[in-house]
């Protein structure tokens, strides 16, 4: 048992991001179709609790759906009671008794099985995204490649960590600054990156030697069940990742609250956590520590289109922004800001423009849009859309398409004020505002007057604008000339500020010293 930190004694190539698959490509195409039909054979199975390594089946299901037609079961898991979640907590704290006096080395090889299974499976994990959140084809390979990046980045920053950190010297001592795990945490992602989030969270966690508890959301839990097993391939000891489905409102506060729990890595809307903050924060009964909350929240996301900008540029990046996966990404842009002398044309072309998405079957890869998570996201949405129509002028979509499958119009709401609630609240959908801004000036402090932080961008031909944008456009992620979704890891270290998180910036040099704690050792020589 040691805590001295080992050189990296892995000798690994420097990291690169997957590429994504151009599914134009027949060969890609032809194989994504026989991953959806693979897929297609294995749904509607079961998938039992893992704790300390036992399956557990429990009488309680968490059925999920496949939302382009919710008649389709995707597959059952068992659904943990919260004598279970105790359970599973207690197996984590029993296996990280262990775990955590692994070197960072060794635990960073894991992380490389699990890249490497993880690419071997990527189609059928792309097809299973298809089939569980309704995402099109890209979009789900994006999304498993960027697991597959989470897993590789940090297992890399792993290696990093475990060298000898930078001490200043002193004669008659030797110094030293390792990192050490936290302890137990519970790792709870959100559906709509259901593969990358859940993988990166859980991978960061454990490569720092954490062990944890999994509670997936109850929309995505399949995609974690198949994740769990693929850790047990790759060899991660029993208890390290405890796999524990249950709905958030029955088990959630059970988790944060445990005192054996140390740290809490969330990411979901804002109301769950800033619940998940608050309880944290208070100790309980036999709880030796802070606890530390990670969460990564909401956002309602600008782009800014300037008096100087290339408007069919961004009429393209506001579209993309907005609608892919039917916006339900933290970095949908919800809101354009036009300024006023080039508002008519935006919206015109806009208009145009949003009339050519192909509302449909993700299974088919010719719609560009897939449905709405579920029935209370529809409803959800169609309030807001029914709200936007009061607070602006309708220019496209409104209307629920279909009536099987959660499927919804891609909707422009234009005029609209910026304090309006559509240009306030996190709406989750295919719903953009735009709004009419002056002048930049205008356009920047509008961009600026929501409590969230999460991305914006600037379409502009003007450094001057590109400069300002620089320091007074507050958020976590801020693009110019581009669309404000698709951060890649490593690349664009990715998180918002304000109510849109803890300033965290997943896959970002950053993010692993969330997992762990550092120890200074002095010694006289
Ligand atoms: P959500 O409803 O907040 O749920 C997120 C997770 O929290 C789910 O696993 C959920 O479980 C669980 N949960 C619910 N209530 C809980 C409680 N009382 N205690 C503990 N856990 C609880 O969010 P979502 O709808 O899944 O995801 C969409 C949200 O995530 C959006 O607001 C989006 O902006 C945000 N998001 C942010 C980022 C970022 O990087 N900032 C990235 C992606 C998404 P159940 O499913 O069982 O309820």
């Amino acid at each position: 048992m040691t805590t001295t930190a080992t050189k990296p004694g892995l000798d690994v190539p420097p990291f690169q991001n997957e590429q994504v698959k151009d599914f134009r490509h027949p060969a890609d195409a032809a194989a994504m179709t026989a991953a959806l039909a693979e897929v297609a054979r294995a749904l509607g199975k079961h998938y039992p609790l893992v704790i300390g390594g036992r399956r557990i089946e429990t009488e309680k299901k968490i059925r999920s759906v496949n939302p382009a037609d919710p008649g389709e079961i995707v597959g059952l898991t068992s659904a943990a009671s919260k004598e279970q979640a105790n359970e599973a907590i207690e197996a984590a704290t029993r296996a990280f008794e262990s775990w955590r006096y692994l070197t960072l080395t060794q635990r960073a090889a894991y992380l490389f099985k699990v890249g490497a299974l993880l690419r071997e499976r990527r189609l059928k994990y792309d097809a299973l995204l298809v089939y569980e959140v309704g995402k099109s084809w890209p979009e789900a390979d994006g999304d498993i490649a960027e697991a597959i990046d989470f897993v590789e980045f940090y297992a890399r920053e792993a290696l990093r960590y475990a060298q000898a950190q930078p001490i200043v010297p002193i004669a008659g001592e030797r110094n030293e600054l390792v990192y050490i795990p936290l302890g137990v945490g519970a790792v709870i992602p959100p559906w709509n990156f259901a593969g990358a989030i859940m993988i990166g969270m859980t991978a960061a966690a454990i490569v720092c030697g954490n062990t944890v508890v999994l509670k997936p959301s109850s929309d995505a839990a399949i995609i974690a069940a198949w994740f769990v097993d693929l850790l047990e391939e790759a060899g991660v000891p029993p208890g390290v990742v405890n796999f524990i489905p249950g709905s958030g409102s029955e088990i959630g506060d059970l988790i944060v609250t445990h005192p054996e729990i140390r740290f809490i890595a969330f990411t979901g809307s804002k109301e769950v956590g800033l619940r998940i903050n608050e309880l944290a924060a208070k100790p309980q009964k036999g709880q030796k520590w802070i606890k530390r909350v990670v969460a990564e929240m909401g956002g309602k996301d600008s782009i800014i289109v300037a008096g100087d900008a290339d408007v069919d540029s961004a009429v393209e990046g506001v579209a993309l922004s907005a609608f892919g996966f039917a916006g339900q990404k933290c970095s949908a842009c919800s809101r354009a800001i036009v300024d006023e002398r080039v508002y008519d044309d935006f919206v015109d072309k806009l208009q145009r423009r949003v009339g050519t998405i192909t509302v449909g079957d993700p299974r088919d890869p010719g719609n560009f849009m897939g449905p709405v998570v579920n029935q209370g996201a529809l409803e959800s949405i169609a309030r807001y859309i029914e709200r936007g129509q009061q607070e602006g002028r309708l220019i496209s979509g409104g209307k629920r398409v279909g009536e099987r499958g959660y499927f919804l119009e891609p909707t422009v709401i234009a005029d609209v004020d910026p304090t309006a609630t559509i240009a306030q609240e996190e709406i989750f959908g295919p719903v953009l505002a735009v709004i009419r801004a002056k002048d930049f000036e205008d356009a920047l402090a509008i961009a600026n007057n929501t409590e969230f932080g999460l991305t914006g961008s600037l379409y502009t031909t003007d450094e001057q604008k590109i400069e300002r944008a620089r320091e007074e456009f507050f958020v976590g992620n801020l693009y110019f000339n581009r669309k404000s979704t698709g951060a890649m890891v490593g690349v664009h270290p990715f998180g918002g500020f304000n109510m849109s998180g803890t300033d965290s910036k997943a896959g970002g040099r950053d993010y692993l010293l969330l997992f762990m704690q550092a120890k200074t050792i002095s010694r006289k020589v």
